[in-house]
């Protein structure tokens, strides 16, 4: 007898059926191979790893030749370690249903310049449902926090030669962090100013677990070590940190300080020059803002850092979870 037990398909989101005493099996809209794992019976996949050495290295290089990393990485950076690794992600599907109330203001302007505010009432129903994935074990230095990519063959077959990193965090945790996430984001979505009245419930509709296959590249130029994270199924590389370019560093601080140094200095001279010492100031203010930017962007030169790392990491949950919306909003089961 099937019985449904509220599983989601970690591949497609879709609801399993699992018969008692199965523990293996196929999802029913997808296909992929799923095996419910340990007491609560999270569903599980693991995603087959079709990336090899050579393509991996491959990537890394390509990687080394974008943005302003040193120019002589490919002659220079030895390779100390390359090698495949599974690691654990949750991946939730929350329902955000109900009512959002408000207004919105909108200003007229009549023939005589009297300004006039209306009011417009706003009244927005709420029903989407939000994927989210996070890592579910302690990342170290991969800069790795969220899966871009869900997808893939789903197949157990490389877990045998693969290692796997065991989840190790919580997951009443995430399904909370889930819940919270999706009301903002509701709340963002239904787009109402002013907001009077709001019945909204998040309703966790599934957890899942993935396991997912990244390659590790750990490399040394000069006396330092740098890293790279390659995705085992795309082939695209996920983090890194690579050495800068003295060049490119020492060019752009050179410009950056030269063009604050005349925004600061053109707007001294002609704001006191016209006597306007409100110019002046401008040209202060700008002309140290673009020094400051300067110096900001160039404090940690001597590397080039890509992925979600500790410090970089709200900025890329932000990004990362809206790209999560957007390609599974409107999966319902
Ligand atoms: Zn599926």
């Amino acid at each position: 007898m099937a019985i449904s037990v509220g599983l989601n398909c970690p591949a497609c989101g879709g609801a399993i059926q699992v018969a008692e005493g199965d523990n293996v099996l196929n999802c029913g809209y997808c296909g992929s191979l799923l095996w419910a794992e340990g007491d609560a019976g999270v569903m599980t996949v693991a995603y087959r790893n079709v990336q090899g050495r050579d393509s991996v290295l491959r990537a890394t290089e390509q990687w080394w030749r974008k943005g302003w990393k040193a120019r002589d990485l490919r002659e220079k950076g030895k390779l100390l370690e390359c090698y495949p690794i599974y690691l654990p992600f949750w991946s939730t599907t929350t329902r955000v249903a109900g009512w959002i109330c408000g207004y919105e203001e909108r200003r007229h302007t009549d023939r005589e310049g009297n300004v006039r505010t209306e009011r417009i009432p706003m009244e927005e129903m709420v029903l989407n449902d939000y994927r989210y994935t996070s890592i579910a074990c302690d990342p170290g230095d991969l800069g790795i926090r969220y899966l871009r990519n869900v997808g893939g063959e789903a197949s157990f077959a490389d877990f045998e030669s693969i290692p796997t990193f065991e989840s190790t965090t919580s997951k009443d945790e995430m399904i909370a962090t889930s819940k919270q996430r999706a009301l903002e984001e509701a709340r963002g979505d239904a787009n109402v100013p002013h907001i009077t009245f709001e019945r909204v419930i998040a309703i966790p509709k599934g957890i899942s677990r993935i396991y997912y296959p990244v390659w590790v590249v750990r490399y040394s130029y000069g006396e330092r070590m740098y890293m790279a994270t390659v995705d085992g199924v795309t082939g695209n590389v996920l983090s890194g940190r690579a050495p800068g370019d003295p060049l490119y560093q020492s060019l752009a601080v050179t410009a950056g300080t030269s063009i604050g140094g005349l925004i600061a200095a053109g707007g001294l001279a002609f704001g006191l020059g016209a006597g306007e010492g409100l110019l002046a100031l401008i040209g202060l203010v700008v002309g140290g803002a673009v020094l400051a930017l300067t110096y900001r962007f160039f404090r940690h030169g001597s590397e080039i850092v890509e992925g979600d790392f500790e410090g970089k990491a709200a900025d890329m949950r932000g990004k990362l979870m809206k790209e999560a919306r957007r390609t599974f909003r409107g999966f319902h089961t």
